[in-house]
């Protein structure tokens, strides 16, 4: 069965209003085109009580277990939906937020404003798998290691990816601690136990998994993306000393399983449809192999999603400035695979997801230079350190930087929608 192409309906309608308010300010990140998922609770209710699934409607959380559109407060449940009751749902929830919805009056009773509510990460992660699919991330990092051949032969043919660890993922706003590990300079005889000096974020993508499939049955290209609920902002902490030494011949390992940072609010592909393009793949490159290829995925396999990165560090906020922008990528330029050829490519021996799965889209570095998901690129690998406003200096992290990732979707003729941010100050 093929998936046939997502359109937008009337829950994109740009002319659709919602009864509450602050969804209807122009720019807002949930205004009632998004409806994006959450595990939440009343901030200070205390660890006995549990969480609860929401819906983000402007500033407010639509508590979804007082609307009676869910059985119980199970974000994996919800996730495994087959794709047709997931978009029932977003249609009764549009529905009943629209202004002049004769649930206003009940529903009115179910919210809570964002700023008094503590969040949970969305669901229980059992796998976490990172890909690698920006080839300017992988040209420009090959490039580094390999300045003659940089991006390695089995690039353009297949998704390269590799199985992280989830129980070290978590929501950010808090501080993310350095790590320690095995250090070991180029013209060092040994290696030495300390703390990462090269300390790097990578600005991802992190789509989640709906329905799973069963062991040995893989899922075919064409019905890939009904096996996907939506994406929230991931930042793949690095510690790139740790990484140098201890990467081959197995890859990445304590260099990057201390610590990932999720956004709170899952962005559902349903809402992502009117930011959908056409996967397009250069005339001069290999053309995917059939299970990763199909006429959906080039008319509107790929996502358009812009991505920006800032620091403020501890003298930035001291000094009273802003926020320093360090990248804008539009993940559409960076990727050179699309989230359904992921799970494809991930299950085409037999391999099984389920429902909460996260997969990474890896670092999203588009052309530009100003584009690049992670300070090793931007820096040149520290050799050429960034300046910021008041005269530092960042190669790397410092104790102290608060590191922000932003998401959002926009374009003519649609509503904003925003994936919100996720940020974290280093602490040493
Ligand atoms: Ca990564």
């Amino acid at each position: 069965m093929s998936t046939p192409l997502q359109l937008p309906d009337e829950t994109h309608d740009p002319r659709l209003r919602s009864w509450v308010e602050s969804a209807n300010r122009p720019g807002v990140d949930h205004p009632i085109q998004n409806l994006p998922f959450g595990r939440f609770r009343a901030a200070g209710a205390g660890d006995d009580q549990a969480w609860r699934l929401g819906v983000a409607i402007g500033d407010q959380i639509l508590d979804l277990g007082a609307t009676g559109l869910v059985e119980r407060a199970d974000m994996n449940a919800l996730m495994a939906l087959p794709a047709d009751a997931r978009r029932a749902l977003r249609r009764r929830l549009s529905a009943g937020l629209s202004a002049g919805s004769a649930e206003q009056a009940a529903w009115s009773r179910a919210l809570l404003p964002q700023a008094q509510a503590e969040m949970a990460l969305p669901c229980r992660i059992g796998d976490y798998t990172d890909f690698y699919t920006s080839v300017h991330h992988a040209t420009n990092v090959g490039r580094l290691f390999r300045p003659d051949a940089p991006l390695l032969p089995n690039y353009k043919w297949l998704p390269i990816g590799y199985h992280g660890r989830a129980s070290s993922i978590g929501l950010g706003g808090g501080p993310l601690r350095r790590p320690s590990g095995q250090l070991k300079a180029p013209d060092a005889a040994a290696p030495v136990l300390g703390q990462s000096r090269r300390l790097d974020y990578e600005a991802e993508l992190g789509w989640f998994v709906g329905p799973g499939n069963a062991l040995g049955e893989p899922i075919g290209i064409e019905s890939a993306e009904a096996h996907l609920f939506g994406v929230a902002l991931f930042n793949d902490w690095s510690a790139r000393d740790l990484q140098g030494w201890e990467y081959q011949p197995l890859g990445p390992f304590l260099s990057k399983n201390f610590a990932s940072s999720l956004s709170p609010w899952v962005v559902t592909l349903e809402a992502l449809t009117p930011f959908r393009r056409p996967f397009e793949r250069a005339p001069e490159d290999p053309q995917p192999l059939p299970y990763l290829d199909s006429p959906q995925q080039r008319a509107q396999g790929a996502f358009a999603i812009t991505l920006e990165v800032l620091l403020q560090t501890e003298r930035m906020r001291a000094e009273g400035r802003p926020a320093q922008r360090l990248s804008l990528t539009d993940s559409q330029r960076a990727a050179y695979w699309t989230p359904a050829q992921m799970v494809a490519h991930h299950t085409v021996n037999g391999c099984n997801l389920q429902p909460g799965d996260l997969l990474g889209s890896g670092t999203l570095s588009g052309p530009g230079p100003d584009e690049a998901g992670s300070l090793l690129e931007l820096s040149v690998g520290g050799q050429r350190p960034l300046q910021l406003p008041g005269g530092e200096r960042r190669s790397f992290l410092e104790d102290g930087d608060r590191l922000t990732l932003r998401g959002w979707c926009e374009r003519e003729g649609a509503v904003r929608i925003g994936l919100g941010e996720v940020s974290a100050t280093v602490v040493g």
